[in-house]
């Protein structure tokens, strides 16, 4: 229902054209976009996790959309060092793609290539070295397979029901909720243990899921490819006690140096949201000496973020609104400054 509602929203201005008014006043200086998977569509009617999902063919209009409407596509460092010395010419747009898929290098990576498109890669370094755990995809993957999920003791709803799509939706929605209230590490506690009564192997970061090393040594050689870390385990930090915080953060940036030969300048804050990410964590990425950090808080880039270089907005390019004209209304953004009920910083919570 918020999809839909989302949805005519974006096509009512687009339609009126109320994008266009916008853009001068709202549209910053540009965005960066968030990409997770980029793939094939697949047609199964349950994909609770599509919205991390766009096609090979909607990146490629995207981009020539992009470059048609007059925006330039730049490296992090480029934003960077724009946003600092007030350097504004065409309005710029960085493309990141977070969590080091293996469909990043096989989907997007000849994209940018053709197109000749810089992107960061932003790695949670347990990914590659292969002791990561993909709760949400382990999540959807039960609700998928179960007729019925029951919680523990400690919640109110115990037993959902999810034979059908809407149930599973329902169930999930509800799951989510009630389990990213709690802490980080109750979550996966619990959705490892509804697995194991689903008979649901785990999602772990393998080599069919996510890109090795020598894969990322490879792409960090191309010189239109910025290696951003994103935490060992990806947790949401905001969750965690202050030391965990910090040597989740510190350790990632430690853990690419010993294998990449490079020093990581720009830090991406797991799932990104206020509840996974707030200013303790802005302080922490500032300390630690990263040029930017960014997290899915949505919004354009404005001259004013200089002062918040580790809190950036972003845009994500959510495979619900495969349309490029969406990403017209976005890039405006009037979507976004609807969203932040009109102010152009969104750091302070
Ligand atoms: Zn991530």
């Amino acid at each position: 229902m918020r999809d839909l509602l989302i949805r005519s929203s974006l096509e009512v201005l687009y339609f009126s054209g109320a994008h266009w008014l916008f853009r001068r006043s709202w549209g910053g200086v540009g965005a960066i976009v968030t990409l997770h998977h980029v793939r094939p569509a697949r047609d199964e009617p349950f994909q609770p996790n599509r919205s991390l999902e766009v096609t090979p063919e909607f990146i490629d209009g995207f981009i020539r959309a992009c470059r048609r409407q007059g925006f330039e596509f730049v490296s992090l460092d480029e934003m960077h060092y724009r946003l600092k010395s007030r350097a504004f010419g065409s309005r710029l747009i960085c493309l990141t793609f977070d969590d080091a898929y293996r469909d990043t290098l096989q989907f997007a990576y000849p994209i940018m290539k053709r197109h000749d498109v810089p992107f960061a890669i932003y790695i949670p370094t347990s990914f590659p070295d292969r002791s990561g755990y993909l709760w949400w995809l382990t999540l959807e993957a039960v609700v998928a397979a179960s007729d019925y999920i029951d919680l523990p003791n400690e919640y109110a709803v115990r037993r959902m029901s999810c034979r059908t799509p809407a149930q599973k939706w329902r169930a999930i929605n509800m799951i989510h909720s009630v389990l990213c209230a709690g802490s980080e590490k109750r979550l996966r506690e619990i959705v490892g243990q509804i697995a194991v009564r689903a008979g649901v192997t785990p999602f772990t970061s393998d080599d069919s899921l996510c890109m090795s090393w020598q894969e990322l040594a490879d792409l960090a050689a191309d010189p239109l490819v910025t290696i951003g870390a994103h935490t060992v385990n990806h947790p949401r930090l905001r969750k965690e006690i202050t030391p965990v915080a910090w040597s989740e953060m510190a350790e990632s940036v430690a853990r690419i140096k010993a294998m990449l030969g490079l020093s990581p300048k720009h830090f991406a804050y797991p799932f990104g949201a206020p509840s996974a990410a707030g200013p303790r964590e802005f302080a922490m990425a500032r300390e630690l000496g990263f040029k930017t950090a960014v997290t899915t808080r949505p919004g354009v880039l404005f001259p004013e973020h200089r002062g918040h270089l580790t809190a950036l907005p972003r845009i994500s390019l959510n495979g619900q609104f495969q349309r490029p004209r969406y990403m017209t209304v976005l890039t405006s953004g009037v979507a976004t400054a609807l969203s932040n009920r009109f102010q152009r910083l969104n750091v302070s919570h």
